[in-house]
């Protein structure tokens, strides 16, 4: 009746256990001890000892190791309170000394008493296999936090994944949510398409010893668009197909695996899976972007604990990678593009514009700019309201990038007013353009004043353009609106073809 012998654990003693704090890495540590081991706490009936920290630690690494137990035992000689290690008839009972020498100190010498050598070295290696592969994420972290895009991003996560240095898998795949959101598609994938070449693929790997930055370094230029990725680009996982997967897939918390039988299943067409095949989403702050598997098809080990764990904290990172570099693209279009027309910002105006006139001089090519204002457009809000006032912007806006080519730049300066910039035209065909502007506006009911400029025809410098272009804009209000003026300050209409 052994639970006899066990006295309660004294609640003063479990609350000072609790606020005891303990080095993580011998958290990891105590995960890793064999299991037939056990921590004992004498206690001499009704007396509530006062522990030492390290005793207390020591209490606190069993509670939390699943591997160890922990137990009560009562003891008749006050001397024998406190804690000891036992181990298969072994016990060790840590002298003052080791108490007052601290957690680790106490660590060691309790293995040292316990373990055997080949024991030891066993937990040594699998700690300092740890360490580095530990050491390898955090390097891999950093470069998908600096990626400049998210399929960069991504195809480092699956360098990781797959990279002896890192997680060791044979293959990992990605597949993005689409719209949706009720189908997950094949993205991404790197891994060998058969036996055969993962062979070619470890011995070319081998060859180059490559260190982990040269690899990723060299991501940029590799070809990527492997046999097996383009397998994997043909598949798709419906929700409507596997309601049950995909229910699991927005209630993981932490990776998990799927036999060959359930992948099977949820592909629903012959593929070359794995007996395992570990399945993490990319979920930042709830939303789900994707998911990720990995397997060992070639070696055909058993998905590892430590590849479990290595998982999960990876693909958490490169989710929180993942949704930094998409809000960071939205962040950047939006300052790219007036809001409201979706033609480019007054300062991306600016930027490109500069850009433009340094290469037409840089190159000799001409270059003409036309600025563009609503006429009365004052009155369209005071008589229709801004929300038609709006309107009418977003059209002409459309207007503006529908007929105008893709490497023409089309911006608005502000207010009614928009800049139209077309390299490598001289006045003839500016003008026969900005003639068709002011039709098409005409048709959906706006009125437009313009002014142009050519370089190098009208203005010495394509930076005074600007200038030249507005003061033509200013006459041609001034004799009337509705209408266009470029080299002559004199204004003509816009049926006026040729
Ligand atoms: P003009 O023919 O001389 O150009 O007369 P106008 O009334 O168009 O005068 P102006 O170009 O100076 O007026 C611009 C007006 O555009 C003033 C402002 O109330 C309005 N506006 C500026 N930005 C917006 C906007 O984002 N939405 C709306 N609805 N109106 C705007
Ligand atoms: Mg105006």
């Amino acid at each position: 009746m052994d639970h006899l012998d066990q006295p309660p654990f004294p609640e003063e003693l479990q609350r000072q256990t609790q606020i005891a704090s303990v080095p993580l890495y011998l958290r990891t540590l105590f995960t890793r001890l064999p299991s037939d081991m056990t921590v004992e706490l004498g206690l001499v009936s009704g007396v509530t000892p006062t522990l030492p920290l390290a005793a207390r630690q020591l209490l606190k690494l069993g509670l939390f190791s699943e591997q160890i137990s922990v137990r009560t035992r009562a003891v008749a000689d006050p001397g024998e309170q406190g804690v000891c290690v036992v181990r298969s008839g072994r016990r060790f009972t840590p002298t003052a000394g080791d108490l007052d020498a601290g957690i680790s100190h106490l660590t060691r010498a309790m293995l040292e008493a316990l373990l055997s050598p080949a024991e030891f070295s066993l937990l040594t290696e699998s700690f300092a296999f740890q360490t580095s592969t530990l050491a390898t994420l955090r390097t891999l972290t950093t470069f998908m936090l600096e990626a400049d895009d998210v399929d960069q991003a991504l195809f480092i996560m699956l360098s990781g994944l797959t990279s002896g240095y890192a997680l060791g898998f044979n293959r990992a795949v990605l597949f993005t949510l689409d719209e949706s959101g009720q189908r997950l598609d094949g993205a991404k994938a790197i891994g060998p398409i058969d036996e055969a070449e993962a062979h070619r693929v470890w011995e070319a790997v081998e060859l180059e010893d490559k260190s982990l930055e040269d690899l990723i370094a060299d991501l940029a230029h590799r070809n990527f668009d492997t046999r097996f990725q383009q397998a994997i680009q043909r598949l798709s996982l419906r929700e409507e197909g596997a309601p049950r997967f995909f229910e699991r897939l927005r209630q993981a918390r932490a990776p998990f695996v799927l036999s060959r039988e359930a992948l099977l299943d949820l592909v629903g067409r012959p593929f070359d899976i794995a007996d395992e095949t570990i399945v993490a989403t990319l979920r930042p702050h709830g939303r789900l972007l994707g998911v990720v598997m990995a397997d060992n098809r070639y070696n055909g080990a058993p998905i590892s604990q430590d590849q479990r764990d290595y998982f999960s904290l990876f693909t958490d990172q490169t989710a929180l990678a993942w949704e930094n570099l998409a809000l960071l693209k939205r962040v950047e279009a939006l300052a790219r593009e007036d809001a409201l027309t979706g033609v480019l910002s007054r300062r991306e105006l600016e930027s490109r514009m500069a850009i433009e006139f340094a290469r037409c001089r840089r190159h000799g090519r001409p270059c003409a700019l036309v600025i563009l204002d609503i006429d009365l457009f004052k009155q369209v809000n005071d008589t229709r309201g801004h929300a038609a006032g709006d309107e009418m912007l977003r059209t002409l806006g459309a207007i503006l990038t529908r007929e105008l080519r893709a490497d023409d730049i089309v911006g608005r300066f502000g207010g009614d007013e928009f800049v139209v910039v077309m390299p490598e035209i001289g006045e003839a065909q500016a003008c026969q353009v900005a003639r068709r502007l002011g039709r098409r506006a005409r048709e959906h009911g706006i009125s437009l004043s313009m002014g142009g400029a050519c370089w190098p025809q009208h203005v010495a410098q394509p930076e005074d353009l600007f200038e030249r272009a507005d003061q033509r804009l200013y006459e041609v209000k001034r004799q009337g609106r509705s209408g266009i003026a470029f080299a002559e300050a004199a204004m003509c209409g816009f049926s006026d073809e040729g």
